[in-house]
């Protein structure tokens, strides 16, 4: 699809629909509950755990972006997440990246624990233990990629087909790229989904998720559990993600062009060790992302030189990038993996997946570029003196 059409959607999403006033941006429906017409006839919507209209015009404006049949907005990403473990039983296998999100790791690896499913975690990117953990015919294989916080890229259309073979569903964490860089269900997945926290509202006053089916049948299904345990996203909270989706074409522009600057400063900085950036030719991973994105995204992880010690330094000395979780909205931030968005990992878990102690990740914002590489500079330059 072509990202004039993308923006078009995106920016379209809900207007013009109001019947009533001719309002051109959709209202927000708070209320709780729907009357009926008259006794046993009911309207398109009755109560809004089950059903909201604000709810329903941003789950379709993403299920139109990811080109999917059923679109399910959720309370948080973590929920979407959550939802997916409704399919499955006692018996079944869930296959999950070693890498993947901290909270979903933790999620997957506790009721693992407690014996909802059976748990493999593997490295994607390693064929034959992909292989091994496909032998087990998982019901449903997740797949993050760009993994957090290493920027790992993992071949979606190739693991798909994969897993497919071996009767599983894919579901893939979309939320790093957005469907404005990368679009799952067209390579084949199943399911996609986001924590809308992040790009897709991209203004940091949202806690969301979404879930997009490529088929009906388990679109209806899922809808149907999102309904049953309780977990669907408020009115007030989709309104602001239809209002943020609006920009997200744009933004993604912005946030790339940003990122391409900064991954190129910090690759040439003394200070540093390494830069994980997808963008970079000699990224292990490429060409595979060259293939699957429309681009390369505004997330990057690097090593600083001197440890913990230089990191501190580094933090303390940044104005303009802020230290918290989270990621995609228009400011710039920065963290620490292993204490902050890993922490739910154990500490071997975490050099499993290479996540060392002078890991650091930023999420590029659409700041002016010259203020984000100053104030870089004034951090990295910190961070060497003793
Ligand atoms: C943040 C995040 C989640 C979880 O979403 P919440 O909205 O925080 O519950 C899942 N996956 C990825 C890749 C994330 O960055």
């Amino acid at each position: 699809m072509a990202a004039n059409k993308l923006s078009t959607t995106a920016v379209r999403a809900g207007i013009n629909t109001d019947e009533h006033y001719g309002a051109v941006i959709p209202a927000i429906h708070l209320s709780s509950t729907y009357a009926l017409k008259g006794f046993n006839e009911k309207r398109q919507f009755d109560y809004s755990r089950t059903g909201n209209p604000t709810r329903a015009t941003f789950a379709s404006a993403v299920a139109e972006l990811e080109q999917g049949a059923v679109g399910i907005v959720t309370s948080t990403g973590m929920s979407a997440v959550h939802l997916l473990c409704q399919l499955l039983s006692t018996e079944d296998t869930v296959v999950i990246p070693h890498d993947c999100y901290g909270g979903s790791y933790r999620l997957f690896t506790h009721l693992a624990k407690r014996g909802q499913f059976k748990l493999i975690v593997v490295d994607q990117n390693d064929p034959q233990a992909l292989a091994d953990a496909l032998a087990h015919q998982p019901k449903l294989v997740l797949i993050e990629t760009p993994s957090n916080p290493l920027l790992r890229i993992v071949d979606i259309a190739a693991v798909t087909k994969a897993s497919q073979e071996a009767g599983a569903l894919v579901a893939v964490d979309n939320t790093f790229l957005s469907p404005i860089l990368q679009q799952p269900l067209l390579l084949g997945a199943d399911i996609v989904f986001h924590s809308t926290t992040k790009f897709i509202n991209g203004h940091s006053d949202v806690v969301g998720g979404v879930l997009v089916t490529k088929e009906q049948a388990l679109g209806e299904e899922l809808a149907w559990w999102a309904n049953c345990i309780g977990i669907t996203g408020s009115a007030f909270d989709s309104y602001l993600a239809l209002r943020g989706l609006k920009t997200l074409p744009v933004r993604m522009k912005q946030h790339q062009q940003n990122a391409e600057a900064v991954a190129q400063f910090l690759r040439a900085h003394p200070a540093i060790d390494a830069v994980y950036y997808p963008g970079f030719v000699d990224h292990p991973n490429h060409e595979v992302a060259k293939k699957q994105q429309a681009d390369f995204g505004s997330m990057m992880s690097f090593e600083v030189k001197g440890g913990i010690d230089a990191v501190k330094k580094l933090f303390d000395h940044l104005s303009l990038f802020t230290l918290a979780q989270s990621l995609g909205g228009v400011e710039s931030l920065i963290s620490h993996p292993s204490t902050m968005t890993h922490a739910g990992m154990e500490l071997s878990a975490q050099i499993e997946a290479g996540i060392t102690q002078s890991l650091v990740r930023i999420s590029v914002g659409i700041e002016d570029i010259d203020d984000i590489l100053v104030d870089l500079e004034q951090g990295l330059v910190a961070s060497q003196q003793s």
